[in-house]
């Protein structure tokens, strides 16, 4: 190994005696990392791994960026034993809108592939749990156990008669009490509906059901209710406006990248292209026309992930987070400019 590995970055893979690849790791110098692991003391993980490895393997990258993009992309095939504890991103968080009769919102930190909608990532996981809270209240979602048996209005031929509400939130306006009868199955989808087009971006529909009671208690001279009321407004409003400051961060994410003589397509955080980096000015002005059209084109709900891209828009925020200096570099295709150089 000494004599073949070189001083570039790269990928390495750890291979077990079955051929099994136990743990995938990535530097800027694949050399050096790889010699650190026969200088482990007893008590480091790696000495751990390489006491259990039979065979390493590695691979070279353009640049320290395009390793960071395999080694995410090789721990996804292989699921290595060794990676389980891959690093995640504690700044950012997601909102998830169950897959149940009766769908709840919450706040998670990681993506799964169980059938529920996702959306962010978002940065700020308190914030984003407070601006859950304040929807869930006013569209009236439940946010009692996945276990809670739901009986909607137009179910209760089934169950037989209404129900009392199994806890307080329906006696304070809070859920509509889909555990007891208390709303149809395809009302409580409306409001979940509402809740998805906040998620998107689209704030009016909470916030005209809120000023439409502050007219309601205007109009019965319920002043104590009214203010209330323009408080949750204020805070609704505030609440829209960071979220969407908030998906901005990775909406930012999106850009044309060259590094290591390849360039990256990027949007929203996840790579959609990469190619060579163009050599001269003929093909700097076909990059500009291509990716001018791979970065503006309409998406079907662009606010929501799927499990196996929520870790690929983790690790480029994070990169970039990292490394300020990459984004100088960075540009982001001016379709007028790209009109004129493909006429
Ligand atoms: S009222 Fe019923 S559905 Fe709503 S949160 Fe409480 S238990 Fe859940």
């Amino acid at each position: 190994m000494r004599a073949t590995c070189e001083k570039r970055p790269g990928i390495y893979w750890m291979v077990g005696p079955g051929g099994e690849v136990l743990y995938v790791g990535k530097s800027r110098e694949v050399r050096t990392r790889l010699l650190s692991y026969f200088r482990a003391s007893p008590n480091e993980k790696a000495h751990e791994i390489i006491g259990n490895t039979h065979e390493i393997a590695w691979e070279y990258a353009p640049s320290e960026f395009a390793a960071v993009v395999a080694e995410l992309r090789a721990i996804q095939r292989w699921q290595p034993p060794y990676n389980v504890e891959h690093r995640r991103d504690r700044a950012f968080c997601f909102v998830k809108l169950t897959r149940e009769a009766a769908p709840r919102l919450l706040t998670v930190r990681e993506v799964h592939a169980d059938g529920a909608q996702y959306f962010g990532p978002f940065r700020g996981a308190e914030h984003v749990r407070l601006t859950v809270r304040e929807i869930s209240d006013l569209l009236e979602l439940r946010d009692c156990a996945a276990a809670t048996p739901m009986r909607f209005a137009d179910q209760l031929d089934l169950f037989g008669g209404a129900h009392t509400p199994l806890c307080l939130r329906a006696q304070v306006r809070k859920c509509l009490a889909p555990c007891a009868g208390q709303c149809s199955r395809s009302t409580y989808e409306g409001q979940v509906e509402l809740a998805r087009r906040f998620l998107d971006g689209d704030a009016e529909p909470p916030l005209g059901i809120l000023r439409a009671r502050l007219q309601e208690a205007a109009a019965r001279l319920n002043f104590e209710y009214a203010a209330a009321v323009r408080d949750r407004i204020a805070r609704l409003e505030e609440s829209a406006w960071e979220l969407r400051s908030l998906r901005g961060v990775i909406d930012g994410l999106t850009f044309v990248y060259e590094t290591g003589g390849r360039a990256y397509l990027i949007r929203r955080g996840r790579i959609r292209e990469e190619r060579e980096a163009p050599a001269s000015p003929a093909e700097k002005a076909a990059l500009h026309v291509h990716a001018a059209r791979v970065l503006t084109r309409s998406e079907h709900q662009p606010g929501t992930v799927q499990p196996t891209q929520a870790a690929e828009i983790l690790l480029l925020a994070r990169w970039f987070r990292l490394h300020p200096e990459e984004r100088e570099g960075c540009w982001v295709p001016d379709q007028a400019e790209a009109r004129t150089a493909s006429g």
